[in-house]
């Protein structure tokens, strides 16, 4: 396969760590955000160990701008975005009653304002190039809603609307656009969550147990060869079987 630049929002995190490994072993050059530089730099040294470059470049995903600066330096420094893979994210749970503004707009600005401002900046040269790669990481959530999460399952469905439009409009330019819906991964985000909730969550999934953030990035990882031009608008769930609706 043609060796391509990659960028990964959130690639220091538990699943962006696995999506980044996975496409650096097809042969790409990949890059990521980071917020926290101290953070960022300990992360990459723990990647160059493993024999893995993998360009840094600070952007916090809810400002355009920076996004803006990111996928300018990214470019700069590697070449072209050809892969895209918007997976930063975060919770901010709490019934809707109890609901701040701040909770729901700190979810719905990095969870989904991402989408648009890292897309934005790379579609132009993917339609000059008439190629791309656009995969988003949603969520199971997103699906088939969740208590407590009224906010993040708004922003992850909030992606498919997103996906299905974006690929309508890029199809024409060999753009594919994509939705990899997660269920409960044993990352940080899902080891917060108090043990006795995730040993009923993880009753509730048919395998028995969490998945592991390489099953994610494998489902990426799918859709990315030139074999796979003709998936466009899906939204492929990874979840142990725990919903298999839409
Ligand atoms: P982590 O918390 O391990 O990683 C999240 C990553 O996103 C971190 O690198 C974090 O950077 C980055 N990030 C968060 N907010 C911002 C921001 N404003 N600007 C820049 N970067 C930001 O989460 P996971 O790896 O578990 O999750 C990855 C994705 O998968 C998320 O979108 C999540 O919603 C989704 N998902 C996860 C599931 C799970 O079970 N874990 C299930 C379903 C979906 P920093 O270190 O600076 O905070």
């Amino acid at each position: 396969m043609q060796s391509r630049v990659a960028l990964v929002t959130g690639g220091t995190g538990g699943i962006g760590t696995s999506i980044i490994e996975r496409l650096a072993s097809m042969g790409h050059r990949v890059a990521t955000n980071y917020r926290d530089e101290a953070k960022a730099r300990a992360w990459q040294a723990r990647m160059r160990e493993r024999g893995l470059e993998v360009h840094l470049s600070r952007a916090d995903v809810a400002d355009p701008e920076q996004c803006e600066a990111m996928v300018r330096d990214v470019e700069q420094a590697l070449g072209p975005v050809d892969i895209l893979v918007n997976n930063a994210g975060i919770t901010r749970d709490t019934t809707f009653h109890r609901m701040t503004a701040q909770q729901w707009n700190e979810v719905i600005a990095t969870n989904l304002g991402s989408v648009f401002n890292v897309t934005r900046p790379v579609i132009d040269g993917m339609r000059a190039r008439k190629w791309g790669r656009i995969i988003q990481i949603s969520s199971i959530n997103g699906q088939k809603g969740q208590y407590g999460q009224a906010n993040y399952a708004a922003s992850k469905a909030g992606m498919h609307g997103f996906t299905i439009s974006l690929a309508q409009e890029n199809a024409r330019f060999g753009i594919t656009v994509n939705t990899v819906s997660p269920g409960y991964i044993g990352t940080d985000m899902v080891m917060a969550v108090p043990e006795d909730v995730r040993n009923k969550i993880i009753q509730q999934i048919p395998t028995g147990r969490l998945g592991n953030p390489e099953e994610i990035a494998y489902a990426v990882s799918f859709f990315i060869p030139d074999e796979a031009g003709w998936i466009t608008g899906a939204n492929l769930a990874v979840n142990g079987g725990q919903y298999m609706g839409w």
